[in-house]
């Protein structure tokens, strides 16, 4: 590790000893963790060659980056005496800013874990763009300063922040640019961005800060951006101002934005799923920042509503298209909407519940989305995106914001810079440590580098995990230390697709897990869904963890319409549909008699190399003609053009 990284990192872990409390499970930053081979690093490979740059051309050229230098541009002539001089932004939304500052984050993320200096510059050039544009007192939002005189859209108010509650979006702005400076001065050591970022932070603490009246914001996310403000800087007027405008929300409101009730009174997943999700997760935050549970008692209430009544097979949340909501309970129609945010979110949000609690159940949620409706959103091909993450597809329908099948961009370009900026820093949600604990939570072929106590361990995962459950931990202290390590055994292996009983497997013989230490079982009871192995560790000690991976048929809960008589089929984290380009007939033609057979095929030839299910299946009467399926991952679908899928398939006793 060069010594600059070595410093940031430093930086960041004494950064997260600040405050009054914290999680008390503490992360293990992405710095510390490299993917080496497998699943994830391959997608990584993919999103930093093709995903990163490619992105970066859409912003540049769909004028997003221009909007800057208008706004620049303005405060200049102005400055200079043109008083009347103003420019008309060169796109759509007032929240285009935010695919700019997302994308400075994930490239930082990139430049955190290997020198670039050709990628350094061209975002050093982006930064200076966007720090000329920012006014003298702080405030920065490119549509209202390239044109000052007059609202420049519809969302806009005549003042800075009176239409933000509603739709213009200057807080979330604020919120993605907080959370880029913070990862660019990470990343590189230089306070360039972040010091626009703290010009800004001041600004809304003069405004909102201390006594004033403070308004609810209309898309969340600031709450989690002062939050890291807060964490870098050790200021504790960030987290002061996170909490105000959380505590703004409700009595009375709107259910879109979460504002109908007080954020602490709130007991069920609704509106809007982005802005919950982020809302959920500056809860947790400011929850174990400031020690005051009432926050984390709200989520717990609102994530198991969540994962009880409203969550996919594919970890997707947000049914509804309209509001791009949460819809009701156990109301998942197959069309569900999904948004690749709200995956995003929900990833977020989950592991913060477990570094609240220490409970795997988080992170298995959190996997079943990363494997499934969050990778779903983007192509093989890595400049492809999915907006919208339907569990089943007609072959034609321009669902995907007006798009049929994966496009390249999208006139609202939320999406593929989330995805882009989360997987680039996926090592950071693998390892975690509490005391003497260290949790392993995600399996991947990797190393890492960890401080359990005083100690420094390295740990290596050898393994071919999702397709193959066998994976090999390779634990080196610097010397021999006492600690515990827990392993997390997913809910799928103990026969529990989901937390909740809103999924359950077919009956079948489960096949037991086992670990061992140096080829010795380890014991076997499970605390909070982790095998627990407490010992002194040496060099050369090395764990086996084998996760059997047989085909689980999997059924809803009865109360779950859109899968009444219905089965999908799973193996490990990894959720199967059928896609027509192999099965001639019409999806709602296909059946699954339940006594099928099932069968994993490696096929390194196809999709990347993944593992594909051939099914024995059959037509609905009067037809009843049997039929082989191929079944493939649900992340992998429509990378070969058009066809119609579904994840649920017709029952047949
Ligand atoms: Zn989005």
């Amino acid at each position: 590790m060069q010594p600059l990284r070595l410093a940031c990192l430093a930086l960041l872990l004494a950064s997260i000893r600040l405050g009054a409390g914290d999680y008390p499970v503490q992360p293990v930053p992405f710095t510390a963790v490299r993917l080496t081979g497998g699943f994830w690093q391959q997608k990584q490979e993919v999103n930093r060659t093709v995903t990163l740059p490619f992105a970066l051309k859409q912003c540049e050229d769909s004028g997003r980056l221009r909007n800057f230098d208008l706004a620049a541009e303005t405060l200049r002539r102005r400055a200079a005496g043109e008083r009347t001089f103003q420019n008309k932004p060169v796109t759509e939304f007032p929240f285009d800013d935010t695919d700019v500052y997302k994308e400075i984050e994930g490239a930082s993320y990139v430049l955190s874990m290997a020198p670039d200096p050709a990628l350094a510059a061209r975002i050093d050039g982006w930064i200076d763009r966007v720090a000329a544009a920012q006014e003298p007192d702080g405030y920065l939002y490119t549509f209202r300063t390239m044109h000052p005189d007059s609202p420049a859209h519809k969302w806009i108010g005549a003042k800075r922040w009176e239409m933000d509650p509603f739709l213009s979006h200057e807080l979330y702005d604020a919120g993605h640019l907080y959370e880029a400076g913070v990862a660019h001065y990470q990343a590189t050591g230089e306070r360039k961005l972040l010091d626009v970022c703290l010009r800004n932070a001041e600004l809304l603490w003069r405004e909102f800060g201390d006594d004033k009246p403070t308004i609810a914001p209309g898309h969340q996310i600031v709450e989690l951006g002062l939050v890291k403000l807060y964490r870098v800087t050790g200021d504790a007027r960030f987290l002061t101002l996170a909490k105000k405008f959380l505590d703004a929300r409700g009595p009375r409101g709107p259910e879109y934005n979460q504002r109908h009730k007080r954020v602490v009174d709130q007991d069920e997943a609704v509106g809007h799923a982005v802005r919950a999700n982020y809302m959920y997760s500056g809860m947790a935050d400011v929850a174990a920042l400031t020690g005051d549970a009432r926050y984390s008692v709200a989520i717990g209430r609102i994530w198991q509503n969540m994962a009880e009544k409203k969550l996919y097979l594919t970890g997707g949340v947000g049914a509804v298209e309209h509001n791009e909501a949460y819809g009701g309970d156990y109301d998942l129609p197959d069309e569900g909407y999904n948004e690749t945010c709200a995956a995003v979110a929900l990833m977020m949000w989950n592991h913060r519940m477990f570094l609240m609690t220490g409970d795997s159940k988080y992170m298995d949620v959190f996997e079943r989305t990363a494997y499934n409706g969050f990778i779903s959103g983007v192509s093989e091909s890595g400049d492809r995106f999915f907006y919208t993450n339907p569990v089943a597809y007609d072959g034609k329908a321009k669902n995907n914001a007006s798009c049929a099948g994966r496009a390249p961009w999208f006139g609202c370009a939320c999406c593929p810079p989330n995805l882009m900026r989360t997987l680039a820093a996926l090592g950071g949600y693998f390892y975690a440590v509490k005391g003497d604990s260290l949790y392993v939570n995600l399996f991947s072929e990797s190393r890492a580098q960890v401080k359990v106590g005083a100690t420094g361990v390295e740990l290596r995962q050898e393994t071919d995990y999702p397709w193959q459950g066998r994976v090999r931990i390779e634990v080196d202290p610097e010397r021999p230390a006492h600690f515990t390590l827990r392993l997390r055994i997913p809910g799928w292996t103990v026969g529990r697709p989901v937390p909740t009983d809103l999924y359950a497997y077919e009956p079948a013989p489960i096949e037991p897990w086992t670990a061992r230490v140096n080829g010795v079982p380890a014991p076997s009871a499970l605390e909070q869904g982790y095998v627990v192995i407490d010992r002194t560790w040496a060099k050369g000690d090395s764990v086996e963890l084998v996760l059997p991976m047989p085909v689980h048929a999997v059924q809803g809960n009865a109360l779950l319409l859109s899968c009444l008589g219905r089965v999908a089929f799973e193996r490990g984290p990894i959720v199967y549909c059928v896609e027509n380009l192999e099965n001639r007939a019409t999806l709602e033609d296909l059946a699954v008699p339940s006594s099928s057979s099932v069968v994993p095929v490696v096929r390194k030839d196809l999709l990347g190399g993944v593992t594909v299910l051939s099914i024995d299946g059959a037509r609905l009467p009067p037809s009843d003609a049997p039929m082989k399926l191929t079944a493939i991952p649900y992340f992998s679908w429509n990378n070969r053009g058009l066809a119609p899928m579904t994840v649920w398939m017709q029952r047949k006793p």
